[in-house]
């Protein structure tokens, strides 16, 4: 057993801090070298990389944990693996092989074993794959050479003092286009946020709801998660849209919510004015797991969701816990969930 860092696990927030390795590596005249381990947290690439000035560039958000035994596992890596896979392949990149890019996030965690927050703290090793057009180049093409990276930080619980519901407001922009990006994980998504977010926040919400950018009457997105609803009759409904980032956290919470739950789960388009329907709403995604909505402002009308929007609904909580649950390994999920390393 390696002897933990000296971190305040428990003190943890969503923020950089220096782990031991990372891992690199580089394709360069059509094929992937080794990959390798490193110290050092910067990299050093040419000025006319395409990932500087044309966003050729994707990521992947993923946790490790550790469980009551003290093994560390991983929550569905082969998913991450899929979609960068996808996002690369949309944006004419290198692709990192899917089995090699499980490989290396679970080298790369081991290295950093001292990191990963102990069981219990609520805190785990925030995963940061990403993919980056490099190597000489002016004018607007695919990159002659791509770095694949991954990093690692410990992060705490996104809410310390357990589930607090958040207040949210729709936005005037699209984070992407209806037959853009929006489906795919790239960084191009989020420079077309940063406004958007920083509206909301000025105007004293956690953060905006984009519409869907075909009509804007759909709810679309909650900042950069996905939304689900629960209605009275215990029903899952989570919007249906192309240009939706695929949320592994909601596909998951939609299949515990079909099968431990026994509720029906529908994927279609919600019409802001429809938002009534709902008792209880939610965000979800690998950072916070699930974010309670407890409102959405849209054009000066507020609807408000359990408790008057204050309080946090029965099934967001037991979705919340089933599959935090799974995560740590306290319960078990459906088989190839709980990858160990
Ligand atoms: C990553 C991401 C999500 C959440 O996906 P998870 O796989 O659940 O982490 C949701 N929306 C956007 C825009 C994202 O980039």
């Amino acid at each position: 057993m390696t002897q933990k860092a000296d971190i305040k696990w428990s003190e943890l927030r969503f923020s950089y801090i220096e782990c031991d390795y990372r891992f690199i590596s580089v394709y360069k005249d059509g094929k992937w070298d080794e990959g390798e381990l490193s110290q050092g947290h910067h990299i050093s690439i040419h000025q006319g990389s395409t990932s500087i000035h044309y966003g050729q560039q994707c990521f992947e958000g993923m946790k490790a944990y550790t469980t009551k035994e003290g093994k560390i596992v991983l929550f569905r890596p082969d998913r991450n693996a899929a979609r960068i896979r996808n996002s690369c392949e949309n944006l004419l990149m290198a692709v990192y092989p899917e089995e090699k890019f499980i490989e290396a996030v679970k080298k790369v965690v081991k290295a950093n074993e001292r990191f990963v927050p102990p069981y219990g703290s609520g805190a785990s090793l925030y995963i940061r794959p990403y993919m980056i057009g490099v190597g000489e180049n002016v004018g607007v093409r695919p990159a002659p050479e791509y770095i694949f990276g991954i990093f690692v930080t410990p992060v705490g619980p996104y809410f310390k003092g357990g589930l607090t519901p958040c207040h949210f407001v729709t936005s005037k922009y699209d984070r992407a286009a209806p037959r853009g990006t929006g489906g795919i994980k790239v960084g191009g998504n989020y420079a077309a946020s940063l406004l958007a977010h920083k509206e909301a926040v000025d105007a004293g919400f956690a953060d905006c709801i984009y519409l869907d950018p075909a009509t804007h009457t759909n709810i679309e997105e909650v900042g950069a998660a996905n939304f689900f609803g629960i209605t009275p009759d215990n029903t899952f409904i989570t919007p249906k849209s192309p240009s939706i980032l695929p949320s592994i956290t909601k596909y998951s919470l939609m299949h515990i919510a079909e099968n431990s739950l026994g509720m029906k789960v529908v994927e279609k388009e919600i019409p802001v004015s429809s938002l009534d329907q709902f008792s209880e709403a939610g965000a979800c995604g690998t950072a916070a797991v699930i974010t309670p909505v407890g409102s959405i402002t849209h054009e000066g009308k507020k609807y408000a969701f359990y408790g008057e929007g204050n309080e946090v609904g029965p099934v967001t909580k037991k979705l919340y816990e089933t599959l935090t649950s799974i995560q740590c390994g306290d319960l078990k999920g459906p088989d190839g969930w709980v990858v160990e390393i």
